[in-house]
């Protein structure tokens, strides 16, 4: 652990040691009118632009511009096969084994794509597992499908909520509500990185203890994926789902990611949607053949994909297969410990950081609640040229990405917080 200390100081000579340093250049990083660089902590909503990114697209732009349709098989990417050049490197990333991960789609529909294979109600057992703080799109994504089942959507709704005047899940909760209702339930589907506290779910613990009821298990990784160790493969969860354009820099509504625990992958019988992207490779274009469905996670795909977007997904992912995710991992500690030690030193009562203490349980977000506050607070930050995210009723949320930003970032933060507080 670093011995952190308060001063500008300390925050540029840890900058100068970060040897991943120098990756902030490979960034477009938004800067004020003047031309200074803004302090952006919002990747875990929309992560910068590599410079990269832009040779990547033109490069398919090119292609089709030479080549038109010939650039399915002619292309230097040829994009036939485009989602292969992806796969690996992402599978690294989430912990999972290629044939167990999917580009394709965006999140939402994703995850309604593996409720039509995971869940598979009875008149018994038909209830869906969320937080009670799930995202609004995964709660609304699940209400449906339970009205599509023609259940109805309150009944068949159990919410895993935090105690009274806290924030964070509790474990033992979750085992009591099985205990008592784990025969009812054929779903749990819950964010494995939770978007408003930052709180990391123990993935394997939860997965193990939803097998013992007979419930699937599913994640939602969007704020997870390229920011925590998923380890999906190992944490055997049925699914997972998240998105690219979060931590994964791949553009603003970029293509989303899926897995398929390697004992689904192969399992022709599941029920599923399909399309002719979902049909084995070497006889799809015959056309006429009966459905023969491609074996693994690419069995799940429906269209053709859009190429520019994952081409963008590619440069992203190459960068991270540069740095190597460990080392990633290993700063993000670091800096989230950093600002987590300087918005401790603040001597205000009414700042309390909802994220959890312990590293292990959270990734480089922290959600800093600040009481009696508005959003007042949050535009003042912005008008000091922070760039950060405001959610209702008194939380900001900060996430210093180790790909791109430094310690000076946070120290700077941290500093305008204050400031803005004392205004
Ligand atoms: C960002 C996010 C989404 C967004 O869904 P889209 O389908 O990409 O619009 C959904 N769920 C969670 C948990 C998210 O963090």
């Amino acid at each position: 652990m670093l011995n952190y200390n308060q001063g500008l100081q300390f925050a540029l000579e840890q900058d100068k040691r970060d040897e991943l340093a120098t990756y902030r250049n490979q960034f477009h990083i938004p800067k004020n009118q003047d031309g200074h660089d803004l302090i952006y902590m919002t990747g875990n909503s929309l992560g910068l632009q590599p410079k990269n990114t832009k040779a990547y697209v033109n490069q398919e732009l090119d292609d089709w511009a030479k080549l038109g349709v010939e650039g399915h098989t002619q292309a230097k990417n040829p994009w036939l096969h485009y989602h292969e050049f992806l796969t690996n490197n992402m599978a690294k990333i989430v912990g999972a084994k290629p044939e167990e991960v999917i580009i394709m789609n965006t999140l939402t529909v994703n995850l309604h794509l593996m409720m039509v294979s995971f869940y598979k109600p009875t008149k018994q057992r038909y209830k869906i597992l969320i937080e009670a703080d799930a995202f609004p799109s995964d709660k609304f994504a699940v209400e449906s499908q339970l009205r599509h089942h023609g259940f109805n959507d309150k009944e068949g709704l159990i919410l895993w909520h935090s105690r009274p005047n806290e924030e964070l899940l509790h474990f033992d909760d979750l085992k009591t509500i099985l205990k008592n209702q784990g025969h009812e339930i054929a779903l749990i589907l819950l964010g494995g990185v939770n978007y408003y506290t930052g709180q990391y779910l123990n993935l394997k613990r939860i997965t193990k203890l939803g097998h013992q009821y007979h419930c699937k298990v599913g994640f939602d990784c969007a704020h997870g994926a390229g920011n925590v160790a998923l380890n999906l493969h190992d944490s055997g969860a049925d699914f997972a789902v998240w998105c690219s354009y979060k931590y994964l820099n791949s553009g603003p509504g970029s293509l989303a990611g899926c897995f398929v625990h390697e004992r689904h992958a192969h399992n022709k019988t599941l029920n599923r949607f399909t399309g002719w992207w979902s049909h084995n490779k070497e006889s799809r274009f015959n056309m006429r053949d009966a459905f023969d469905l491609l074996p693994g996670a690419e069995g799940w795909q429906l269209s053709n994909p859009p190429i520019l977007s994952m081409a963008a997904i590619r440069a992203s992912l190459d960068l991270f297969s540069e740095v190597g995710f460990d080392k990633l991992l290993n700063k993000s500690k670091a800096l989230t410990g950093y600002f987590e030690y300087l918005i401790n030193q603040i001597k205000n009562d009414n700042i309390k950081i909802i994220t959890p203490k312990n590293p292990e349980k959270r990734g480089c977000q922290l959600s800093i609640q600040v009481k009696n506050a508005d959003k007042t607070l949050h535009d003042k930050l912005t008008n000091l040229g922070v760039i950060s995210d405001w959610r209702e009723p008194d939380v900001i949320r900060c996430a210093p990405v180790p790909l791109y930003n430094s310690f000076e970032d946070v120290y700077r933060l941290v500093e305008k917080l204050k400031k803005s507080l004392s205004e």
